[in-house]
């Protein structure tokens, strides 16, 4: 214990511009947390840029005045700190700050040796090449960097690698579907003479079991990072020049001095204005794949690839869910014919969908949370528990990106040219925030690109096609030029479509409602796209991406021998039909 004289401080909203009032976006501390000087207490979001309040002093935060959503203007209350003559801002350094120290090759082998403890008390760490979040296109970028033989600092503010793919996206709501999958795919065993007792589920041990996979896999990372002596620093990072960035973590702040950075800071859940998003029954898809409880009456707002996700799971637990979607149709990008697949499947299994409609108003009640309708099917209705899934904004304009000169576009993205290099040469961007489809495996190449750049080589993002994937139940997979795409852009195109109902394995595993269909060049016969919806049809596309990427044409993939009976054989099916040469069907051209 130490008798240093305490005291409280008022920490207030500072000038803001020309704004009268600005939104807090993020509230990065709690009361009791202990807070460094200059390190960040909110983040402010005008409609032009947003912007963190620093701390005036160290010292202890006693209370926090504001909440996420509010707005507040200058002079507003944030939070009183209590400070302490320890605490007290330390006098202006009497000289100025030195020149950036140049690490030599010996101390990039040493790895910590290059750490030093800067004059300010926070660590300084030189490196080559530094990468601001460890989701898929931050961990690969960082590990393809040093497999390159680059000196990496991996920066994360969470504790656990992975980002939001391994933690709260793609692994845990895979995990998830699977148990959904097959709580569905018991009950059609009826037809073959087996029935089952209705499923007790335990919720608790089921989100055990999705969390062990997460933990082996963000373990593993962990390890494979300390393998290629990747230095992982936990805390939230922000530019402070073209070569530095601050970082501030839990074990106080580190200043990383580099040549060359990897911005793959992601995104986050969007909100609605206005909607009561601090009521723990609005959840976004991190709170829904946390598995709290499961609710009688469920919504979700959002008919995309989440949101449908999401419904599989909890209809297959027991909720009764209703989808609302402001287009017309659900997962717009698919092609109708493969949402009405899918659609015939879940309206049976949910209580309502409404197309073309919005949610125009959303009300934290004591009986639930009371939503009002507006557009194709307008209504009210109560419900225990509300799914926002509307999408996913980036977050380009949380790293003080203006400090290193590297341009932020109005919604947050970052430019990148095909080398995933941004506007300023020493630092490039990859994943969800430089745009086009917010997919792991677009985020995991972009980021051996901007690694592979950064170590001299040869390297270009240019694929021909990314796949999506919804793992629905069907589910729904497409890649290349959509049918959509065709008739928008009056793009010529011949098409093969082969129906599951002719599969025999399809019928095997009684799920005749998918279908596969290839979009082929009316000149070289070369396939330009592929639309899949059964199940598995997230395998099944893999071979329709490869067979694009080389040029494949209709006689290519008709002539493949597929194994029979299998669900790829539909592959080759549907060129035969494009083609002309099926027996399995009458041909299309002899109808
Ligand atoms: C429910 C759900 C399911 C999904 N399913 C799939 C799927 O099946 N297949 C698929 O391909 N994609 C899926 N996605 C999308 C996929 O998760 C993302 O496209 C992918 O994670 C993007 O990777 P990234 O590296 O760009 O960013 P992220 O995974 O978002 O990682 C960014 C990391 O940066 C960290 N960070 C951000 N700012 C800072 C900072 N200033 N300092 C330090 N760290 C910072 C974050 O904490 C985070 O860990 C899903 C997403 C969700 C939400």
């Amino acid at each position: 214990m130490n008798d240093t004289r305490a005291d409280t401080i008022d920490v207030l909203v500072p000038g803001i511009g020309d704004f009268e009032e600005v939104e807090v976006i993020e509230i990065l501390v709690s009361p009791g947390d202990r807070v460094a000087r200059e390190m960040s207490l909110i983040t402010l979001e005008s409609d032009k840029a947003t912007m963190e309040v620093p701390a005036p002093q160290a010292g202890v935060v006693r209370s926090v005045a504001l909440a996420v959503g509010e707005r507040v203007g200058e002079g507003a209350l944030i939070l009183t700190l209590e400070v302490s003559e320890a605490d007290a801002p330390p006098p202006p350094p009497a000289t100025p700050t030195p020149p950036r120290p140049q690490p030599t090759d010996d101390a990039r082998r040493e790895g910590e040796a290059d750490a030093a403890p800067a004059a300010s008390g926070v660590r300084e760490l030189v490196t080559e090449v530094v990468v601001l979040g460890a989701g898929p296109g931050g961990y690969t970028a960082a590990f393809r960097a040093a497999d390159l033989g680059k000196k990496v600092v991996l920066i994360e503010r969470y504790d656990t690698l992975g980002g939001v793919c391994l933690n709260v996206g793609c692994i845990p709501s895979k995990a998830l579907l699977h148990t959904a999958a097959i709580l569905e795919e018991v009950k059609t065993l009826g037809s073959m003479g087996v029935t089952f007792e209705p499923p007790r589920i335990d919720l608790d041990q089921m989100r055990a079991g999705k969390e062990r996979v997460v933990a082996k896999l963000t373990g593993g990372l962990a390890a494979m990072a300390k393998q290629r002596q990747v230095e992982v620093i936990q805390g939230t990072g922000r530019f402070e020049s073209p070569n530095r960035l601050l970082v501030e973590g839990r074990r106080g702040q580190v200043r990383v001095l580099f040549d060359q950075c990897v911005i793959a800071c992601g995104s986050a859940p969007m909100k609605i204005p206005g909607f009561p998003h601090d009521d723990p029954r609005v959840m976004d898809s991190t709170d829904a794949l946390a598995l709290q409880e499961i609710p009688q009456r469920f919504l979700i707002v959002g008919g995309g690839i989440i949101g449908l996700e999401m419904a599989s799971v909890y209809s297959a637990l027991g909720a009764a869910v209703d989808v609302v979607e402001m287009k017309d149709q659900l997962m717009p990008g698919a092609d109708l014919d493969l949402v009405r697949a899918l659609e015939k499947v879940i309206k049976k299994r949910y209580r309502e969908i409404r197309l073309g409609t919005k949610v125009a108003q959303m009300k934290a009640t004591a009986q639930g949370i009371a939503v009002v309708f507006e557009g194709r099917a307008p209504g009210e209705a109560v419900y225990d528990q509300v799914l926002v899934a509307i999408g996913r904004r980036p977050n380009g304009k949380l790293i003080n990106a203006e400090a290193a000169g590297v341009r932020v576009d109005e919604h947050g993205f970052i430019p990148v040219d095909a080398h995933m290099r941004t506007n300023v040469p020493n630092i490039f961007a990859i994943g969800d925030v430089v745009g086009g489809p917010m997919l792991a495996h677009k985020a995991t190449h972009e980021a051996k690109v901007a690694a592979e750049v950064i170590a001299g080589l040869p390297a270009l993002f240019d694929p021909l096609t990314i796949p999506s994937v919804a793992y629905t139940d069907p589910e729904v997979a497409w890649m290349g030029l959509t049918e959509t795409e065709a008739k928008a852009q009056g793009i010529a195109y011949e098409k093969g479509v082969f129906p599951w109902a002719a599969s025999g394995r399809a019928l095997g595993i009684h799920r005749d409602e998918g279908l596969t269909k290839l979009l082929f060049d009316p000149e070289t016969k070369r396939i330009l796209g592929a639309g899949i919806v059964g199940p598995n049809a997230g395998e099944l596309i893999g071979e329709a991406v490869l067979a694009l990427e080389m040029g494949a044409d209709m006689e290519d993939i008709g002539l493949t021998v597929h194994p029979h009976p299998t669900l790829n054989e539909t592959i080759g099916l549907a060129a035969e039909m494009a083609h002309g040469s099926i027996t399995d069907l009458l041909p299309p051209k002899r109808r």
